[in-house]
C-alpha cells in the first residue's frame, strides 16, 4: 500500500516523466523481437520492461505466479482434444530422439506439424477451429514411430505401439475426425460435432442443455456459473460432472498450481491480494464455483496491488454451448511509466475540453480525466500462450460485473512487441511515401502511438455533454462509430498541440507528423487487408478511422492538404500541409461532436454511409496484393522470457534474473519437460 502512494507521488512530477521517456529511448538496444515463421503462424518475442524498478519482494511474487501459470498447459491441451497430449509427446519424442534422414521433406513437414501443435495447443487452429492436416505421409509417421524405443511412445497401459498407432492415426490423418475443434453451426448438433473434450464421447447438445436449465433458477440473482470447471460425462447411463479440482480430473496439474499459488501468498503485496490467492486456492481444492466468484470479487476490488494475475477456468469461447471454461493465466504488473503519463493528461483533463475546436455549449462544465491502466506482462500461459490477447476486461460473471466492477486494462508490451516486429517486415517501405515520414515514423511511431491511445481512452471519451433531453442511443447503429470518431479526432486534434511539449508529453514539435501519416496510412489503405474481398467494413473502430480519414481526403484535396498518388501502380498517401490537416480535423471534430450531443441520428447516418463501409474492389485487390508480397503471417504468437531463481548456498532466493535468448522449440520442449504433471490419457 505504501509502495503504491510512494509511486503515484512520483507520478506527478512532470520533469521525471519526461527524463525516463528520454532516458528509456536512449537505452533501448537493440532486441530482437521476430523468432520465428511457418504455415500461417509468425512467432515473437516481448520484452518486460520495467522489470529492473520492481522490488525483490514483487519479484518473488512474480516468480511463484509464473511457476502456476505454466503448470495449467496440459490441461488445455487435454481439454482442447483428448487425444492432443498423445499426439505431443509423440511427436516430441520422435523430434528429439529420430535417427533416421532429417533433411527428406517428410521429415521437415513433421517439425512444421509438431511447432503448429505447440503453437495451437493442439491439432485444430487456433483462430480459425479446423483440424490441420499433417504434409508427411502415413508411411513416414509410422516408421518413425516404430523406430524409437518403444517406453518413449505414449501408449495406453498394456497397449502394443502397432494398436496405439491404429488408434492415434486417424485422428492426426483421416480429415473427417474431429474436424473443428469448436462448431458453431446452427444446423448441427454443436456438441457432437465439435472436437473438443468438454463434454464425453455421444453426449448431445440436448443432453448438455437439458442437464444445465435443470441448474438454473430465475430468481437466484447471483447465480454461479453452472458447469464452468467440468467435464460432463455419462457413467452408467447417467450424466455426471467430473470435476476439475484437487483430487479431481486433472488433479496433478491443479495441485502444483496450488502449490504454487500459496508460495506466492507468502510474497503478497497487501491483505486483499493474500484474500484473493486464498480464495482461489480454496476453489482450486474444492471446486466450489461460488468460491470461484467469491474469488473474483475479491480479484476486482484489488486495485492497489502493482502485481496482478489471472489463472483458472476463465474464458468460453472453447465450447459451443459457452459453458465450459479453458484454463488461462496471465502474469503482469503495472506500467508504472505509462500510469505516470495517463496521469498526466488525466490530471490536465479540464484545460482540453476548454481549449477544443467544440461548440461551448456541447463541452462538459466539470471534465475529469479517466485513468486508464496499462500492465506489462510477465508471463502468458494456458489459452494465453503463446497467442494472446491485448486486453482483458473480467470477471465474466454478470451480476459481479454490475454490483462491483470489473477490471479492463491493456497491455503494452505485448503491443509494443507487435509495432516493433512489424517494423522489420519491411511494412513501412512498402506503404510509407516518403523519406521524411519514414524517419518520423521510425523515430516517434510507437510513442506518438502510445500517446494517441491514452488520448484517445483518458479525454477523447470522456470529453464532450449531450443536449438536455437528448437520448444517448439516438445515433442507434451509428452510435458507437461516431463515438469511436469522437475520441480518436479528440486524439488527433491534441496530439499535435504545443500543450504535448509543454506536459512533456512529446519532445519534437514534429513528432505528431508521425501518428498522422499512420492514421491516415490505415484508414484508407492498410485497414483494408483485414477485409475480406467483397465485404463492406463493419467494425465500429475500423469505421471510424474509415470515416476520418476518408473525410479529411475528402476535404482537403481542394487546397492539395493530402492526395493519393499512384507511382508504378502502388497507391501512396502523400500529406503536403500537416498543420491544415490539423484544422480539418478540428472541424470534423465539432460536427461529430455536435451530432453526438443534438442526437442527430441523419447527420450520424450520412456521415458513416458516405465514408466508413464501402470498398474500392481495385485498391482493395491492390493491398491484398502488396500484403501477400510482404509475406507477414497473419497469425502471431509469443514465446516468454526465462526467469531463473538465483539461490545462495543455502537455498534461499537472492535474485530473480530475466533472460531473451531460448528459441521457440526449446522453450516448448522446456514446457513439457518440467510443467507437464498430467497423464497422456484423463478419460
Ligand atoms: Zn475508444
Amino acid at each position: 500500500m505504501k509502495k503504491t502512494m510512494v509511486m503515484i507521488a512520483a507520478a506527478l512530477c512532470l520533469s521525471c516523466v519526461n527524463q525516463k521517456n528520454e532516458k528509456r529511448e536512449a537505452e533501448q538496444t537493440p532486441f530482437d523481437y521476430n523468432v520465428e515463421r511457418f504455415a500461417d503462424l509468425g512467432v515473437l518475442r516481448y520484452q518486460v520492461t520495467g522489470w529492473d524498478n520492481l522490488s525483490f519482494d514483487q519479484k518473488k511474487l512474480i516468480y511463484c505466479l509464473n511457476e502456476a501459470a505454466l503448470y495449467g498447459r496440459d490441461i488445455l491441451f487435454d481439454q482442447n482434444n483428448r487425444y492432443n497430449l498423445a499426439i505431443r509427446r509423440t511427436l516430441e519424442a520422435i523430434y528429439t530422439q529420430y535417427k533416421g534422414d532429417k533433411t527428406t521433406d517428410d521429415y521437415k513437414a513433421l517439425v512444421v506439424y509438431l511447432k503448429r501443435v505447440w503453437f495451437s495447443d493442439g491439432i485444430h487452429h487456433h483462430y480459425g477451429q479446423e483440424k490441420f492436416l499433417p504434409g508427411f505421409s502415413e508411411s513416414f509417421f509410422k516408421e518413425a514411430v516404430q523406430s524409437l524405443d518403444p517406453t518413449l511412445i505414449p501408449t495406453r497401459k498394456g497397449q502394443s505401439v502397432d494398436d496405439f498407432l491404429t488408434e492415434i492415426m486417424p485422428v492426426m490423418f483421416d480429415p473427417t475426425l474431429y474436424a473443428k475443434k469448436v462448431n458453431q453451426d446452427s444446423n448441427t448438433d454443436v456438441i457432437l460435432n465439435s472436437a473438443n473434450n468438454y463434454y464425453g464421447e455421444g453426449i448431445t447438445q440436448k443432453e448438455v442443455e437439458g442437464f444445465y436449465n435443470a441448474m438454473k433458477n430465475s430468481n437466484d440473482t447471483q447465480p454461479v456459473p453452472f458447469g464452468l470447471n467440468s467435464r460432463l460425462v455419462k457413467k452408467n447411463g447417467h450424466l455426471t460432472e467430473e470435476v476439475y479440482k484437487v483430487g479431481g480430473l486433472y488433479s496433478p496439474a491443479i495441485e502444483r498450481i496450488v502449490y504454487w499459488l500459496e508460495e506466492a501468498s507468502k510474497y503478497a503485496e497487501n491483505e486483499q491480494q493474500k484474500q484473493v490467492i486464498n480464495l482461489l486456492t480454496d476453489y482450486y481444492k474444492t471446486g466450489a464455483l461460488k468460491k470461484y466468484d467469491d474469488y473474483s470479487i475479491a480479484w476486482v476490488k484489488d486495485t492497489e496491488s502493482v502485481v496482478d494475475f489471472v489463472n483458472g477456468f476463465t474464458e468460453s469461447y472453447g465450447d459451443a454451448l459457452g459453458i465450459k471454461a479453458s484454463w488461462e493465466a496471465l502474469v503482469n504488473f503495472k506500467d508504472l511509466e505509462a500510469t505516470a503519463l495517463t496521469k498526466v493528461i488525466s490530471e490536465n483533463a479540464q484545460w482540453f475540453e476548454d481549449h477544443s475546436p467544440v461548440a461551448p455549449q456541447f463541452k462538459k462544465k466539470e471534465v475529469k480525466g479517466i485513468s486508464a491502466k496499462t500492465i506489462i506482462a510477465a508471463i502468458l500461459g494456458g489459452d494465453c500462450y503463446p497467442t494472446t490477447p491485448i486486453g482483458i476486461n473480467l470477471p465474466n460473471s454478470n451480476w459481479i460485473r454490475k454490483e462491483y466492477g470489473s477490471k479492463s486494462v491493456t497491455i503494452t508490451n505485448i503491443t509494443d512487441a507487435y509495432d516493433k516486429a512489424a517494423a522489420g517486415s519491411g511494412f513501412n517501405d512498402e506503404f510509407v511515401c516518403c523519406d521524411y515520414e519514414k524517419e518520423l515514423i521510425k523515430k516517434y511511431g510507437t510513442q506518438t502511438d502510445n500517446l494517441h491511445t491514452d488520448l484517445h481512452e483518458c479525454l477523447g471519451h470522456a470529453s464532450g455533454q449531450l443536449l438536455p433531453g437528448v437520448d444517448p442511443d439516438a445515433l442507434k447503429v451509428y452510435g458507437s462509430t461516431m463515438e469511436e470518431a469522437r475520441a480518436d479526432l479528440f486524439a488527433l486534434y491534441y496530439i499535435a498541440d504545443a500543450k504535448m511539449l509543454e506536459l512533456g508529453l512529446l519532445n519534437d514539435p514534429e513528432a505528431y507528423k508521425a501518428e498522422y501519416y499512420k492514421y491516415m496510412n490505415n484508414g484508407i489503405l492498410t485497414q483494408l487487408s483485414r477485409i475480406e474481398p467483397g465485404k463492406d467494413i463493419e467494425e465500429s473502430h475500423m469505421r471510424n478511422r474509415a470515416l476520418i480519414t476518408r473525410w479529411v481526403l475528402d476535404h482537403g484535396r481542394k487546397e492539395n492538404v493530402i492526395e493519393l498518388r499512384k507511382t508504378n501502380d502502388k497507391t501512396y498517401i502523400v500529406i503536403n500541409d500537416y498543420p491544415k490537416m490539423r484544422m480539418l480535423i478540428g472541424d470534423l471534430l465539432a460536427e461529430v461532436q455536435r451530432i453526438k450531443s443534438e442526437g442527430d441520428f441523419n447527420a450520424a447516418q450520412k456521415l458513416v454511409e458516405q465514408y466508413a463501409v464501402k470498398v474500392d474492389p481495385d485498391l482493395h485487390q491492390e493491398i491484398l496484393e502488396r500484403y501477400n508480397r510482404l509475406n507477414i503471417a497473419p497469425y502471431k504468437g509469443f514465446v516468454n522470457p526465462v526467469y531463473e531463481a538465483v539461490k545462495d548456498a543455502n537455498g534461499n532466493i537472492i535474485d530473480i534474473k530475466i533472460s531473451y535468448t531460448e528459441a521457440y522449440d526449446e522453450q516448448m520442449l522446456r514446457y513439457s519437460r518440467d510443467y507437464s504433471p498430467l497423464p497422456t490419457y484423463n478419460d
